[in-house]
């Protein structure tokens, strides 16, 4: 049997769950999963190894609107995911149904890229099972899918089902990434996400979509080569979130930096020393060198 290879663009509005599918996919935590909408901002790479197939999935962040320069760098690399793909998986909510959102993704790109597309339906563990076929009849009236997978990617119901399902759409190739490749997103943004996580899910609404990480350096300790000391610091654009973020006594940045210290030690297998820094920047959206320092780079 030949070998098949190729990109695959995950699309969807935010919370559909396309980290959650991803992580799931590719049994590591690469992106980042909230309970709350649009935390994925950059590009993320994933590679899954089988053995008669490689699959390259890109995990474009929800669509959004807005005009400034972090929303569009967004969509840029939601675009970017799209025309490089072989293979699109639109992701829908089983719960919620055809959205007005997803069916302007339908309209402003699956018709215009006009590529295999496979309709994922996510969350079925939501929903009795004799909902899921009159679902899947009224999007074929939306759009014309290739396929229909009702998926739960919690619960990973049907999940080696889609993956069988997209390596149908792939072309013969060879291996297009190394063996042992996962991703390809720079260690210092990964550890970013990690962290930026930690700060969405212990601030609750407080704090809105304006906070950003950077990973000053990563450096191995002198007698040790099993620690990593890391410097980062958490941007925020306002004076009072820089004080909900350190909070009482410095009590909520020390309960982030644990959180994040103690998942990162975990994935990486080694100690590490975390030092968290924050710093007020306002209208850090628009400051082009710091969006490029912390990995927006498709902004032209
Ligand atoms: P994204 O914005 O599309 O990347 O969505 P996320 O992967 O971050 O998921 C958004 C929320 O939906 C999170 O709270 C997930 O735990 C939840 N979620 C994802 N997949 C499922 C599923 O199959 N069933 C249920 N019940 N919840 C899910
Ligand atoms: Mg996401």
């Amino acid at each position: 049997m030949s070998f098949k290879a190729g990109f695959v663009a995950l699309i969807g509005r935010p919370n559909v769950g396309k980290s959650t599918l991803l992580n799931n996919i590719l049994g590591t935590k690469l992106s980042i999963v909230s309970p709350r909408p649009q935390t994925t901002r950059m590009r993320i790479l994933g590679v899954k190894h089988l053995p008669d197939a490689q699959i390259i999935f890109l995990d474009t962040p929800g669509v959004q609107k807005g005009g400034d320069l972090l929303t569009k760098s967004v969509m840029e690399s939601a675009v970017a995911s799209m025309e490089s793909a072989d293979v699109i998986v639109m992701i829908i909510e089983a719960d919620k149904g055809w959205t007005k959102e997803d069916k302007e993704i339908v309209e402003n790109y699956l018709k215009k890229y006009n590529k295999p597309t496979i309709l994922a339906i996510n969350k079925i563990d939501k929903i009795q099972r004799d909902l899921v076929l009159p679902l899947i009849e009224e999007s074929t009236k939306i759009y014309d899918f290739k396929e229909y997978v009702p998926i739960s990617a919690i619960k990973n119901i049907n999940v080696d089902e889609l993956i069988e399902t997209i390596k149908k759409y792939l072309p013969e190739s060879p291996p297009l990434y190394p063996e042992d490749m996962i991703t390809d997103l720079p260690l210092k943004l990964w550890i970013a996400e990690i962290i930026r996580e930690k700060v969405f899910f212990n601030t609750k609404q407080e704090i809105p979509y304006s906070v950003a990480v950077e990973v000053e350096s990563i450096k191995e300790g002198e007698k040790n080569k099993n620690l990593l000391i890391i410097d980062a610091i958490i941007y925020v654009e306002k004076d009072n979130h820089k004080g909900i973020i350190i909070g009482k006594k410095g009590q909520m940045l020390k309960k982030i930096g644990t959180q994040a210290r103690e998942e990162l030690e975990f994935l990486l297998g080694k100690k590490v020393h975390l030092n968290l820094f924050v710093k007020v920047k306002e209208r850090w959206k628009e400051d082009l060198p710091l969006l490029r320092a912390l990995g927006y780079n498709q902004i032209s």
